[in-house]
C-alpha cells in the first residue's frame, strides 16, 4: 500500500481542531500506526456532544476515515441516512469509550455502539479505499455485533468550504431488517453500558490535547486479572506480556533481581513485574502527575544502580511523560499501571516521586517527616510522638515504612509553598522535642531529615520496592500500626504487599486527596 500521502498528512485536519500547545511532541505518529496486518476494522461510536450522533469510522491507511451519522446506521434497506464526512481520527480512538472534557472539541460522552471488521466490496476499492472515499463512493461489507451485510456511503454534495454531505444506506441482502432503528439498541458492545451509564461512571477520558497514543487516560485503573498473571507465568525467559491494556516486551524473567533474605527464595524479575502489575492501580494516585525518578538496577540490586528521569528514545509511544520546563526534556511520569510494568522491565526498582505535582512545581502537596538512623525502636518512639502532636493539631496524616531502616510521616498540606512547609516541619519537630522529654532521650539517635520539604523535593513513592535483599516495599501503614510490636521497617515485601492491599485496602486513602491547611505553630 505504498503511496505518497502519509498517515501524518491525513491526521492534520484532526490535529488542527485540537490544542497541542501544551505538548511539544508530535501528536499522532504515522510510523507508529501505519497499516496493521489482518482484516480492517470499523467502529460506530454513539456520541453525545452538542447533539447526539453516531460516528461511523472505517480503518484505512492507518487512520479512521469518519462520518457523523445523526440518526445512526440502519439495516432497513428502504431508509437513507444523512452522513457528514468529518476529519480522519487516529487509530487509537477505535476502542475509546468514556468522556471528552466539556471544553474540548467533541466534548461529551462516547460509547462503542458497534465494532467489527469490514471489507471493500468493489475490487477497485480493495486496492485503494482512500481513493474510494476521495471519489465519493464506498461499497463495504460489515461484520459487526449489530451491523452486518452490505452498506454504501455515497457523497451527494460538497460545498465551497469543502463540507461534504453523504448518504448511508444498507443493501437489500440477507441481513436487511425493515424498520430497524439504531436507537432501539442503545448499549455499548464493549461494556454493555448506555451513554448515561458511562457518563455517570466513566472509565476513561479522551485528552485530545495529548498525542493520540496517550490520549485515552484511565480514570479508574482496574486490577490486574488472573488471566494476565497466568500469561506472565506461562512465558519462558522472555516474550510479550499483555497487561493493563498494553503489550510490553519482557526479558530475562528468571533472572534474580533481589538476593534472598533468610530462608526465602531470591526474588526474580518475573516476581518484580508481577508485583508492579498487581500494585499499579493502588500506587497510581501517588505517582500520577508527579515527576518520576527511577533507580535502575538492570542486573539486580547487587550491581551498581543508576538514576533515570528522561524518557529514552526506545520507549513505547504510549508511555506517559511530561515536559520538564527547566530542561525542555521529556521525562518519566507514571500515569497508568502499565508504566510501572515498563519501568520494572527496564530494571527500575526504586520509584522516587516529587512532593509537588508537575503542574504546580512550587506547591508541595504534603509535608514529609523522614525519621531514619538510630535503632528501630527509637524511630518508632519518635513516630508516636509526632503522631500525638499531629492528632493534637487535628490534622490527618499517615506513616509509611521506608523499607530500609526508617519511617516517614506524610501530612497533607494545601496552599503552602516549600518555604512554608519546611519551616512548619522544623517548628513541629522543635515543639515535639520540647514538649515531650522522651524525644530528646529515647530518640536522640534518630535523624530527622527535612530535605524533601524543599523545592524539587522527592521521596520514595508509596509502594516502591527497595533495592535490598528480600525486596522490601516502602509501604503505607495505618496510624495505629505504630503501636504494633511486630512492625518492622522492612517487614512488607513484594510478595506480601499485594495480598495485604487486597485484604485491608490502602492506608494512604485517608490522605490521598485531603486538603488541609497547616495551622500556625507559634
Ligand atoms: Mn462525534
Amino acid at each position: 500500500m505504498a503511496r505518497a500521502r502519509s498517515t501524518g498528512d491525513r491526521l492534520r485536519r484532526y490535529q488542527a481542531k485540537r490544542d497541542f500547545a501544551r505538548t511539544p511532541e508530535p501528536a499522532g505518529n504515522a510510523a507508529a500506526t501505519g497499516r496493521r496486518p489482518g482484516p480492517l476494522r470499523f467502529v460506530v461510536q454513539r456520541h453525545r456532544a452538542r447533539a447526539l450522533h453516531y460516528d461511523f469510522r472505517l480503518e484505512m491507511d492507518g487512520v479512521l476515515a469518519s462520518w457523523a451519522v445523526p440518526k445512526g446506521p440502519t439495516l432497513d434497506p428502504k431508509v437513507r441516512r444523512a452522513a457528514f464526512h468529518v476529519e480522519d481520527h487516529p487509530i487509537e480512538y477505535i476502542d475509546f469509550e468514556g468522556i471528552i472534557p466539556a471544553r474540548q472539541y467533541g466534548g461529551g460522552d462516547v460509547i462503542v455502539w458497534d465494532t467489527g471488521t469490514w471489507e471493500p466490496v468493489r475490487e477497485s476499492d480493495a486496492a485503494d479505499p482512500v481513493r474510494a472515499v476521495a471519489d465519493g463512493e464506498v461499497h463495504m461489507a460489515l461484520d459487526g455485533e449489530k451491523l452486518h451485510g452490505r452498506f454504501v456511503l455515497v457523497r451527494t454534495r460538497r460545498d465551497s468550504s469543502g463540507k461534504e454531505e453523504w448518504l448511508m444506506l444498507h443493501k437489500n441482502d440477507e441481513f436487511a431488517v425493515a424498520g430497524w432503528n439504531a436507537e432501539d439498541w442503545p448499549r455499548s458492545v464493549l461494556s454493555g453500558r448506555t451513554n448515561d451509564e458511562v457518563k455517570a461512571d466513566p472509565d476513561r477520558l479522551w485528552r485530545s490535547d495529548l498525542p493520540a497514543a496517550r490520549a485515552a487516560v484511565l480514570l479508574k485503573p482496574v486490577a490486574v486479572t488472573a488471566a494476565e498473571l497466568a500469561q506472565l507465568d506461562a512465558l519462558g525467559e522472555s516474550g510479550v506480556w499483555s497487561v493493563h491494556g498494553r503489550d510490553i516486551p519482557v526479558t530475562h524473567l528468571d533472572a534474580v533481581m533481589f538476593a534472598k533474605r533468610g530462608r526465602q527464595r531470591p526474588v526474580t524479575k518475573r516476581e518484580l513485574l508481577r508485583y508492579a502489575a498487581q500494585i499499579g492501580p493502588t500506587a497510581l494516585p501517588y505517582l500520577t502527575d508527579r515527576a518520576l525518578a527511577v533507580h535502575r538496577y538492570p542486573n539486580g540490586v547487587r550491581s551498581k544502580g543508576s538514576w533515570q528521569r528522561a524518557v529514552p528514545k526506545s520507549a513505547p509511544e504510549w508511555l506517559p511523560r511530561w515536559t520538564n520546563p527547566a530542561s525542555g526534556r521529556a521525562e518519566l511520569v507514571a500515569g497508568e499501571p502499565a508504566a510501572l510494568v515498563w519501568v520494572s522491565e527496564h530494571g527500575g526498582i526504586e520509584w522516587q516521586v516529587s512532593v509537588a505535582r508537575t503542574d504546580a512545581w512550587d506547591q508541595p502537596t504534603h509535608v514529609v517527616i523522614d525519621l531514619s538512623g538510630g535503632r528501630w525502636p527509637e524511630v518508632l518512639v519518635a513516630a508516636r510522638l509526632y503522631r500525638t502532636a499531629i492528632d493534637h493539631l487535628r490534622l490527618t496524616a499517615r506513616a509509611k515504612l521506608s523499607g530500609a531502616g526508617g519511617l516517614e510521616i506524610w501530612i497533607p498540606a494545601s496552599g503552602a509553598g516549600f518555604a512554608d512547609t519546611r519551616a512548619w516541619a522544623e517548628d513541629l519537630s522543635e515543639s515535639v522535642a520540647a514538649v515531650l522529654p522522651e524525644m530528646a532521650k529515647g530518640a536522640a539517635t534518630v535523624r530527622i531529615d527535612h530535605a524533601q520539604n524543599a523545592e524539587g523535593g522527592a521521596v520514595i513513592a508509596p509502594y516502591s520496592p527497595r533495592a535490598t535483599p528480600g525486596a522490601p516495599v516502602s509501604a503505607p501503614v495505618e496510624w495505629d500500626a505504630l503501636d504494633d510490636r511486630g512492625l518492622k521497617p522492612d517487614v512488607l515485601t513484594v510478595r506480601s504487599v499485594p495480598e495485604r492491599a487486597d485484604a485491608d485496602g490502602d492506608p494512604f486513602r485517608a490522605i490521598v486527596d485531603r486538603r488541609q491547611a497547616l495551622p500556625a505553630l507559634r
